[in-house]
Formats: C-alpha cells, sequence, structure tokens
C-alpha cells in the first residue's frame, strides 16, 4: 500500500487511484522568463521520484508537466532585453529541459504550453461566465467571484487577497479585492495579446494550468480530474487554490484528489560561496558538479521538508553516490539482460524480469526498499536499506567472489536502485572518470599505454615512474585480470 501526504487534509492517506492502476499526475511546470534554479530542481526531482516509484509499481501513469509561456515576467523580461516573447520562452524552454536532463529528470509524457492551449482556455472562461461564476470589468478584464465559491479556501484554509491579486491593473472593476483574473484586457503596447471571443487580451496564470488539465489530463465522468496535483509549497496559495476554484466552477467536479507539496531550497549565503558563489542556477551548479551528483544530494532530504543547500553538504553526499558504483563495478560482469540498463519508461517492458532477479535470492532488501518509499516516499529509511544492501554485498562478495547468483542479484538490486532513485545510471569505469575532459582521458590512456610498453620490455623504472606521474595528477591505475583500469581519485 502507498501512503501519501495530502496537503489539504494535512495527513498521510492510503493511495485509492481513482481507476484501477492508473494515475494521472500534473505538475505545474516553471514560467520560462529565466533560467532554472535549485527550486525547480528540487520539485523536478521530488515528483520524478514519485513518478519512478509508480511505473515500478505496474501503474499506468500519465505525467503531465506544463511551462506557463504567458505571464507578466515573461512580458517584464521580454521588454527589458529587447527580445520577443516567443524567443524568449523557447529559449528559456530549451535551457530548462536541458537541466533536467543533466539531473536524471524523465520528461513528461506531455508538457503543453499556454499559448497552443488557448482555444481550451477561453473555453473554460466562457463556460465561468455562462454559469455566472465569472464577470467582466472595465478594459475586457475577467474575473472570477470568489463569493460564488462556497469552497473557495479548502486548499489552503487561506481567502485574503493575495499580493498577486494585488498586482493586477484596474483592480477598482473588481467587485471584491480577492477575485482574481481569468484574462486581462490588452493594456497597450507594453503588453502582449491574444485575440479571444473577449477582445484582444491575455489569459491569467491560473486559468492556464486549469484549461491544460481539463484538455490533456482529466477524467470527465469522476468526481475528481486527476489522482494527484502537485508542486512547490510556495503555489498552495493562490495558484492551487484558484485553480481548484475555477476547475469546481467550471466542471462540477474537484481538480484533484490528492495535493503533493514539496518543500523550499534555503540557500545560506555564506556557506554556499565556497565555489558555487551565490548562484542558484542549475546551470552553474552543473558546470561544477555532474548533474547525478547534485541529484543524489538533492533527493536525500524527505521531498516536504525545507532543505538548506549546503555545498559541503553536497560534497559530503557524493560519498554515497560513490558506494553504489564501488559496488557495481565489482559486479560489472554479472550476466544480466542489457536491457536493464534502459531507463524508465522504456525500462518498463523488462520490469517483470528485474523484479524476479532482484526478489530472488534476496527479497528482503526490494521488499523493505518498496515498504519505505511507499510510506509517504521516506527516503531516509529507503537510503538506509540501500547502505545496509551495499554493505552486505561488499561482505558477501569477499567471502565468495566467483559466485555468479550472487552477483547477478545484487546487480538485479542496483538496476533496481537505478530504476526508482535515478542513481547508479553510469557505467562505473566511467563515473569514476567524471570530470575529465575527453583529451585529458587519450593522454592518461596513452600513458597506460606507454607503461605497458615498459613492463614488456622488463624497464619497470620506466614503468613505475609512468605509474608515479598519473598518480601526481590524481589517476590511479588498477592493474586487474581484465587489464589495466583506472579512476580519478
Ligand atoms: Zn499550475
Amino acid at each position: 500500500m502507498i501512503t501519501l501526504f495530502d496537503s489539504i487534509k494535512k495527513q498521510k492517506l492510503p493511495f485509492s487511484p481513482i481507476c484501477e492502476n492508473q494515475v494521472r499526475i500534473y505538475v505545474c511546470g516553471p514560467t520560462v522568463y529565466d533560467d532554472a534554479h535549485l527550486g525547480h530542481a528540487r520539485s523536478s526531482i521530488a515528483f520524478d521520484l514519485w513518478r519512478r516509484l509508480f511505473l515500478f509499481l505496474d501503474f499506468k501513469v500519465i505525467f503531465v508537466k506544463n511551462f506557463t509561456d504567458i505571464d507578466d515576467k515573461i512580458i517584464k523580461k521580454s521588454l527589458q532585453t529587447n527580445t520577443d516573447v516567443e524567443t524568449l520562452s523557447k529559449h528559456y524552454i530549451e535551457s530548462y529541459l536541458k537541466d533536467m536532463h543533466a539531473l536524471g529528470v524523465l520528461r513528461a509524457d506531455i508538457e503543453p504550453k499556454a499559448t497552443d492551449n488557448l482555444p481550451q482556455i477561453c473555453t473554460m472562461i466562457e463556460s465561468l461566465l455562462d454559469k455566472g461564476y465569472a464577470y467582466a470589468g472595465e478594459h475586457s478584464d475577467i474575473y472570477l467571484s470568489i463569493a460564488k465559491d462556497s469552497l473557495y479556501g479548502s486548499i489552503s484554509q487561506r481567502t485574503e487577497s493575495s499580493p498577486a491579486h494585488s498586482r493586477i491593473q484596474n483592480a477598482q472593476d473588481k467587485l471584491e479585492d480577492k477575485d482574481f483574473a481569468l484574462w486581462k484586457g490588452y493594456k497597450g503596447k507594453e503588453d502582449i495579446a491574444y485575440d479571444s471571443p473577449f477582445g484582444k487580451g491575455r489569459p491569467g496564470w491560473h486559468i492556464e494550468c486549469s484549461a491544460m488539465i481539463e484538455q490533456h489530463l482529466a477524467y470527465k465522468d469522476k468526481d475528481f480530474g486527476i489522482d494527484i496535483h502537485a508542486g512547490g509549497a510556495d503555489l498552495i496559495f493562490p495558484h492551487h487554490e484558484n485553480e481548484a476554484s475555477q476547475t469546481r466552477c467550471a466542471t462540477g467536479r474537484e481538480l484533484a484528489k490528492y495535493w503533493l507539496h514539496n518543500g523550499f531550497v534555503n540557500i545560506n549565503g555564506e556557506k554556499m560561496s565556497k565555489s558555487l558563489g551565490n548562484s542558484f542556477f542549475i546551470k552553474d551548479a552543473l558546470k561544477i558538479y555532474d548533474g547525478e551528483i547534485l541529484r543524489n544530494y538533492l533527493l536525500g532530504v524527505h521531498y516536504r521538508l525545507a532543505l538548506n543547500f549546503n555545498e559541503e553538504d553536497l560534497v559530503q553526499s557524493k560519498k554515497r553516490l560513490d558506494k553504489i558504483y564501488r559496488l557495481k563495478k565489482r559486479v560489472a560482469d554479472a550476466p544480466l539482460l542489457d536491457s536493464i540498463h534502459d531507463t524508465p519508461p522504456h525500462a518498463l517492458s523488462h520490469l517483470a524480469h528485474l523484479k524476479q532477479l532482484a526478489l530472488k535470492s534476496q527479497p528482503h532488501f526490494l521488499q523493505a526498499f518498496l515498504e519505505a518509499l511507499s510510506d509517504d516516499y521516506n527516503i531516509s529509511k529507503a537510503l538506509s536499506i540501500v547502505e545496509e544492501m551495499l554493505s552486505h554485498s561488499n561482505d558477501a562478495l569477499t567471502k565468495t567472489p566467483k559466485d555468479e547468483s550472487l552477483k547477478v542479484a545484487i546487480r538485479a538490486n542496483i538496476a533496481c536502485i537505478e530504476f526508482l532513485l535515478g542513481l547508479g545510471v553510469k557505467d562505473a569505469q566511467s563515473y569514476f572518470q567524471l570530470g575529465l575532459s575527453e583529451q585529458a582521458k587519450q593522454e592518461i590512456e596513452s600513458k597506460i599505454l606507454e607503461r605497458q610498453r615498459a613492463k614488456a620490455n622488463k624497464d619497470y623504472a620506466l614503468a613505475d615512474r609512468l605509474r608515479d606521474e598519473l598518480k601526481a595528477e590524481g589517476i590511479e591505475i588498477m592493474d586487474t585480470p581484465q587489464g589495466t583500469t583506472w579512476e580519478k581519485v
């Protein structure tokens, strides 16, 4: 059984899908006016992990994450940089996808953009007008009347006017201060506009998500549109409250059965300034740390708790990843299906075989690991179970290094970690050579060849000198029965 913490009921609830064995998840994606920061990374990784768990447990998952490409902030940036909004948002969408790929976050099944869903947005606004929930102000603005939704506030337990509301121009048009804009009439040349049945203008932020969910994900004949709506805790109010209200008023259904929110990333400026400066951008962190090392660090704190980003902790957490790869290297010759290396969802077709292998000789690990993850993603417990498995496996391999079935079982356990956590996904050899350019790698390889020639010629002094030279560069050489390998230490 899976339990998850529902932000509305404020308690852990057993997960019961709307339709058996299916999960429909919507995550609020970024507003694309700047590069993605560590907060985006954390949110993306948190719900990527949930998605992987559902997939692993044989749920049919539809995962949608949008791009908000119509927003005040995009228009502002476009004016500041003298770039048209389309070019600007295209640039930041590509940059976001590149960063997420580096972090091992799987692409969503559907990635809708507000600009591609304007007819659906307009249809929803029309429906809200027809049903009397929305009203037109002056200047072609359209607002949702919060007073008409008796359940407004049920998501956040808040109903006050938020700063996001008060930003809206022509606020005097509103019947009540806390009403929010569904449509913003064109305000002149420092604005952007699209044609609509309500005149030229653009949609408000909140309606974009409601309409995209309706278009791409929602059940039309159930009490709830989708199973899980997720995003950062900062979105609960007003964004999610408003999304829920619009959908409820327009469709008569509740938007989501469960609401999941991830905690913030706090940055302690002084501690962080080590090599990252005060940069909060993923692209800057990726210049120094491999994406998998960042992922490993960011997933180590429970998704609902605040993460105090600290570069020393990041470096320290790499030891966990090193241990996974150290063991993976020891069982690298275990015969296992190549396809098990596929990343989900491509790996799904081999999942049954993988689970069978993992459960056959060492059932305890996978059972305990899944139990921890299924308990509202109890990552600390899950990671301590991984730690135990690594330690037991190393001991067992030392005792019986030639036991092929043991190697297969261990390799299968690691493959489960790869699928579920997205860690350990590289070839072990290349992991221990991370951070070197292709040219540097070639130079090392040619020195190793030179050393082998020296040994063949019994010129041991030269061979030793070459080994020492590499050691001085931080390169450790290992002579094994399969040949010489090397690692960056
Ligand atoms: Zn949203």
